[in-house]
C-alpha cells in the first residue's frame, strides 16, 4: 500500500482520508484514532473533523458537500453510530459514491449486491481476506452468518454467495440460534453480544469467524464467540482482538487509495 501511495505522490497526489466524528462515544474515538495512525503507515493523509454531539444534520451535509467538492480529498467516511437526530439513510447518501470509501451509500450498497463492487465492504471484505489467506475454500459450503446489519451481516452474506457459499443469516428473530449455527461449515458472528456462542453452538471442523468487538467482565475486548470453548472445536478460528478488526482497517486503506488512483486517470 505504502508503494501505491508512494506513486501516487510521485505524480503530484497525496491520497486523502476525511474522517468526521460526531459526538463523543468512547469506542469510535478509538476507532477513528486507529484510523489516523493507518493513515500515516500507509502514506495516506488521514484528517479527522471531531464535531459536537448536538451537530445539526444540516450542518453536517454542508461539511459532507463541501468534502465532496473538494478534489484533494478522495475518500470520506462518517463514524458509525451517530448521535441521536441524525438520520442514517440521508447521512450516508450524501457522501459522493467515488470517495465513499465505507461502501454505505446507496449506489455503492447496490452494485455490491449486484457483484460489481466499487468499493469493498471493509470488514465483510475484511472476513474474506482472513479466509482466503487460510486457503478456505467456500465453494458449496454452508456459510452462517449471524447478524444482518447494512454493514457487516448483509454485505458478509453477499461476498459469500458471490463466491458460491451457501448462505443462511440470522438474526434477533431467528428461533433456536444454535440449531442453525451447528449446521454451519463456516460460521461468521457479528451481533455484538458476549458470549452469545458457545462451543456447543459450533460443530466439529467448522470454521469460526468472529466479528464482534464487546467488552467482557474485565473491561477487555471481546467477540461473541465464547473462544475457550469453540477453540477446541473449531478447524480454525479468529480471535479478538487481532482477527478482523485489523483486516476491516486494510480494507479502508486500500479503498482509499483505489479511490485515489481512480481519481488520477
Ligand atoms: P448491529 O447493527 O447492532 O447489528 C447486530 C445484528 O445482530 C442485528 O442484525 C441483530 O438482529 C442481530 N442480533 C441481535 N441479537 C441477536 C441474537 N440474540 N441472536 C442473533 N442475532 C442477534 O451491529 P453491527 O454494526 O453489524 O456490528 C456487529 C458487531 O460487530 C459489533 O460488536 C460491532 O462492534 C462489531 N463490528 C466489528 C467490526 C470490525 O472491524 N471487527 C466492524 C464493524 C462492526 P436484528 O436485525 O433482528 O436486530
Amino acid at each position: 500500500m505504502l508503494n501505491r501511495a508512494q506513486r501516487l505522490r510521485e505524480r503530484g497526489i497525496e491520497p486523502r482520508l476525511e474522517v468526521i466524528l460526531v459526538g463523543d462515544d468512547p469506542a469510535s474515538a478509538i476507532y477513528v484514532r486507529n484510523k489516523e495512525k493507518d493513515c500515516a503507515e500507509c502514506g495516506i493523509l488521514g484528517n479527522t473533523r471531531r464535531l459536537p454531539a448536538n451537530t445539526r444534520q444540516d450542518e453536517l451535509l454542508a461539511l459532507i458537500a463541501a468534502l465532496n467538492g473538494d478534489p484533494g480529498v478522495h475518500g470520506i467516511l462518517i463514524q458509525q453510530p451517530f448521535p441521536p437526530g441524525l438520520d442514517t439513510f440521508t447521512i450516508t447518501g450524501a457522501v459522493d459514491p467515488n470517495k465513499d470509501v465505507d461502501a454505505l451509500h446507496p449506489e455503492n450498497v447496490g452494485l455490491i449486491a449486484l457483484d460489481r463492487p466499487r468499493f469493498l465492504p471493509c470488514t465483510p471484505a475484511g472476513v474474506m481476506a482472513l479466509l482466503d489467506i487460510a486457503g478456505i475454500d467456500l465453494k458449496g459450503k454452508h456459510c452462517v452468518v449471524v447478524g444482518r446489519s447494512h454493514i457487516v451481516g448483509k454485505p458478509m452474506m453477499q461476498l459469500l454467495l458471490a463466491r458460491h457459499a451457501t448462505v443462511t443469516v440470522c438474526h434477533s428473530r431467528t428461533r433456536d440460534l444454535g440449531e442453525v449455527t451447528r449446521q454451519a461449515d463456516i460460521l461468521v458472528s457479528a451481533v455484538g453480544k458476549l458470549a452469545l456462542i458457545t462451543g456447543d453452538m459450533v460443530k466439529p471442523g467448522a470454521v469460526v469467524v468472529d466479528v464482534a468487538m464487546n467488552k467482557n467482565l474485565e473491561g477487555k475486548l471481546a467477540g461473541d464467540v465464547v473462544f475457550s470453548e469453540a477453540e477446541p472445536i473449531a478447524s480454525y478460528i479468529t480471535p479478538v482482538p487481532g482477527g478482523v478488526g485489523p483486516m476491516t482497517r486494510a480494507i479502508l486503506m486500500q479503498n482509499t487509495i483505489l479511490a485515489a488512483e481512480r481519481r488520477s486517470i
